[in-house]
């Protein structure tokens, strides 16, 4: 059988490998380091933590990555496998003692009878063999520009600008209303695009002060060199002048207060549908470099979004991605050449455990593919269907950003028999989870 190629031996690419060797086909991982470095990875390891040594909740009855876990372990994931090996006490995360776990992800592809380790750059996307990308957020500079060359340069980003996702059932509509700036729009998708939060002079005053004094965090040193292409912060934006928000993403022209007509708005915070679902939305214009928990209760201050909870919050890194929901197809590959995948963070997926995920995945079609067959992602209602279910169609292409798996991507659960409460519900998302993911694995044994 043919071989498959790997480019990158982080999270996706390791697991890809261990996924497709495990199916019975060669792979051979080409990984740059130690002899081209980033600025964030120390060692030569595969699989190598940059940064925090978590994988986030465990928790598989009642959170999303929990579950995702849960699906890797089912799936014989190497990554989660060399976790547990390596489990430092955490509460109900899944922390590791970083290096040891890097080490035994190394030693364990290493020593696979069909995976062999070639330590190179690949600066070029390759025109034929069976190839997954797995170059991460990092991706080198040649490669990053033959993917552009390939895609256009408005289908790769080098950055992350991401605005805060909150839930939409957690918005106070009492309090905030949809309507489209000027009632653009006509079908009942458009009219419920954006959702408007109103505030008046001294909510205002109060925010920007807010903004400004919050805790930021810095950018990694040597992070913005030759990238950066200056999609300011907001908090930046209010440091240009009192009002510039007011004149900017909080302007208060073309909208009109549902529940005070008669009171004209002084700013209005915009939050714009984030999925097909309408389970998410996005506050438009609000990237930023403010902590977490800044965030959380800066954010809070906004008129409606009292009670908000956060699918994830905003920041700005350096990070290298494809749009994917316009290149990819639900095979993840690339739709102009069919014969290279993409896994990953480069997919636009945030985070260690969603990177694997997606390595798995990519692996395991890569390998089936190879071996004459078929494979399709599980369905939404796992949380690898509904991770590549959003990055290959079910998100918005033109504000395409990162996205961490969470609830919001599944189809949503009706609450048959009465409100359930949240806990309740996911755990019927996790239950539900389960059942259709146990029976994609059997479907392939
Ligand atoms: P990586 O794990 O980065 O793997 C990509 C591999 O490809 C690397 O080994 C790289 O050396 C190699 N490579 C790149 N270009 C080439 C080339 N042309 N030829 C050959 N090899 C190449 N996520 C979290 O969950 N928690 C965090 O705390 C966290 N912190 C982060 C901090 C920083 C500074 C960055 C940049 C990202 C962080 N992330 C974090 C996000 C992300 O989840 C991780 O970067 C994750 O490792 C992504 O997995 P990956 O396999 O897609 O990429």
């Amino acid at each position: 059988t043919e071989t498959l190629h790997i480019i990158g031996g982080g999270m996706a690419g390791s697991e890809a490998a261990w996924q497709a060797a495990n199916m019975g086909v060669r792979v051979v991982i080409h990984e740059m380091r130690p002899k081209v470095g980033t600025f964030a990875h120390k060692t030569g390891l595969l699989a190598e933590m940059v940064c925090s040594n978590s994988f986030r909740s465990d928790d598989d009855e009642r959170n999303a990555v929990g579950l995702l876990h849960w699906e890797m372990r089912a799936a014989g994931g190497l990554i989660m496998a060399s976790a547990a090996a390596h489990r430092l006490p955490a509460g109900g995360a899944l922390a590791v003692d970083r290096d040891p776990f890097a080490e035994t992800v190394t030693a364990q592809l290493r020593a696979h009878p069909l995976i062999s380790v070639s330590e190179e750059e690949v600066a070029e996307l390759p025109s034929s063999g069976h190839w997954i990308v797995a170059t991460g957020p990092l991706t080198s500079a040649s490669l990053g520009a033959a993917i552009r060359a390939e895609t256009g340069a408005d289908h790769l980003a080098f950055f992350d600008a991401i605005a805060p996702i909150v839930y939409a059932e957690s918005v106070d509509m009492s309090v905030a209303w949809m309507q489209s700036r000027y009632d653009k729009g006509e079908t009942e998708e458009e009219r419920t695009a954006y959702m408007n939060c109103p505030m008046d002079r001294d909510q205002y005053d109060a925010f920007i002060d807010a903004l400004l004094a919050a805790d930021k965090t810095e950018f990694h040193e040597g992070e913005t060199a030759g990238y950066f292409d200056g999609c300011l912060p907001i908090e930046v934006m209010a440091e240009r002048g009192r009002d510039t928000l007011r004149f900017g993403p909080m302007k208060p022209v073309g909208l009109t207060n549902a529940h005070r007509p008669d009171v004209k708005p002084y700013a209005v915070v915009q939050l714009r549908r984030d999925n097909a679902l309408g389970t998410l939305y996005n506050i438009v214009g609000f990237q930023t470099k403010m902590k977490y928990g800044a965030q959380i209760d800066v954010f809070r201050m906004i008129p409606g979004l009292e009670h908000a909870s956060f699918a994830r919050l905003g920041g700005i890194h350096r990070n290298t991605f494809i749009n994917s929901p316009t290149l990819l197809d639900d095979r993840m590959r690339l739709k102009s050449r069919p014969h290279i995948r993409f896994a990953g963070q480069v997919t636009g997926v945030e985070g260690y455990v969603e990177s694997a995920a997606m390595g798995l995945l990519a692996g395991r079609m890569a390998a089936a593919e190879i071996l004459g067959r078929d494979l399709p992602a599980p369905g939404p209602e796992t949380a690898m269907g509904a991770l590549v279910t959003h990055i290959t169609g079910g998100a918005e292409a033109k504000t395409f950003q990162p996205m961490n798996v969470n609830f919001g991507l599944f189809p949503p659960i009706d609450a048959k028999g009465g409100r359930r409460g949240r806990k309740d519900r996911y755990k019927a998302y996790t239950d539900r989870a389960k059942d259709v993911f146990s029976q994609w694995l059997q479907a392939q044994s």
